[in-house]
């Protein structure tokens, strides 16, 4: 068995894969060319389009990470293999951390402190129960699934939106155009970990971002398509005309990373991150790679990313 790695630490990778599978050979991107062919597998993160390319007996593709939407629009990427791409893997709680910290820092009043402590300004602001703020989260995948319930268990109360109908413990769950504006009418604080699709792209447009209570939050570690950042920017107003939403914590963006000139950095009611909400933990990730290939070679049925639905 042949295994291409590519990623940025691919020697670890590379260590760990041919300690786990001594049989196999495994080697980094950075191979001489006529050694990289003929792989069985490429376990890959942002790989150049010849190392897809050169490729003629693929068995499988593991993408190193949750999101496909690079993997899909790399040219060359065969469309008979079959493609698996990191579940969770220890994303789900560094994401459920971030999105926490975003949560609290609006029911706990943290931007307006920040507003009052550049006027000496000493104002508690009310607290509400934690059960009376509601919390709406769209995508309710491996990482979406684990953040919704992740906020449950917090004590928030939590609305979730997915494509198709879902259930999960404790979390009110909307699918389809009608249950998104349904959540979106009722939740203070709005998290996206919808994956980058041609369904998704702008799915936060100025309508409805309207369609959020006066005084909502966004919060978005997906991705950036997931936004109109415009018809954001709109709907936060500035400091002579304040807007319909309160702020928004972002982490990705329509371009990464976000360029110096974007009015997204200086605005006083956005926190920008660089796209840092959930790197992959290697260990975790490592661990599911190897029972993936384990998958393949036994020809167990595996759950496989759907091209046509993007993700
Ligand atoms: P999954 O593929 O497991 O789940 C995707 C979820 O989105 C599913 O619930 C799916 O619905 C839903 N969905 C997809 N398309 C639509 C649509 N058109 N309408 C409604 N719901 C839709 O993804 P993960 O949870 O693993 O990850 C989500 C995303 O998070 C990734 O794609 C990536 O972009 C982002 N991410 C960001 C990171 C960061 O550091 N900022 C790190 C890791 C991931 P259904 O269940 O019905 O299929």
């Amino acid at each position: 068995m042949k295994i291409i790695v590519h990623i940025d630490e691919a020697t670890q990778w590379q260590e760990a894969l041919s300690q786990a599978l001594p049989q196999a050979t495994v080697l980094t991107s950075e191979a001489p060319a006529e050694e990289r062919q003929q792989a069985d597998y490429l376990a890959i993160w942002k790989a150049p389009a010849h190392l897809l390319q050169e490729q003629t007996q693929l068995k499988g593709i593991i993408n190193l990470g949750a999101g496909v939407d690079y993997l899909l629009k790399t040219p060359g990427l065969p469309s008979d293999v079959p493609i698996v791409k990191l579940r969770d893997a220890g994303m789900g709680e560094l994401m459920a951390d971030y999105a926490l910290y975003g949560v609290l820092h609006f029911y706990r009043s943290m931007d307006r402190y920040r507003e009052q402590q550049q006027n000496a300004s000493w104002q508690p602001q009310a607290v509400v129960e934690k059960s009376q703020w509601s919390v709406g989260v769209l995508g309710l995948g491996a990482i979406g699934g684990f953040v919704a319930s992740a906020l449950q268990q917090a004590g928030f109360q939590v609305l979730g939106w997915s494509r198709s109908p879902k259930q999960i413990s404790g979390v009110h769950c909307f699918h389809g155009d009608g249950g998104l504006t349904e959540l979106l009418g009722q939740v203070q604080s709005l998290i996206t970990i919808l994956p980058d699709t041609e369904a998704t792209k702008h799915i936060l447009n100025a309508e409805r971002l309207a369609q959020l209570p006066k005084g909502a939050s966004v919060i978005n570690p997906g991705r950036g398509s997931l936004i109109d950042e415009q018809a954001l920017l709109d709907a936060l107003g500035n400091a002579e005309q304040p807007g319909h939403l309160r702020g928004a914590l972002l982490d990705v963006f329509q371009e990464e990373p976000l360029p110096t000139n974007s009015p997204l950095w200086q605005h006083p009611n956005v926190i920008v991150t660089p796209h840092m909400a959930a790197p992959t933990p290697l260990n975790d990730a490592i661990d599911q790679v190897i029972s993936y290939l384990h998958a393949f070679e036994s020809g167990e049925k595996l759950s496989t990313v759907n091209p046509d639905a993007g993700y």
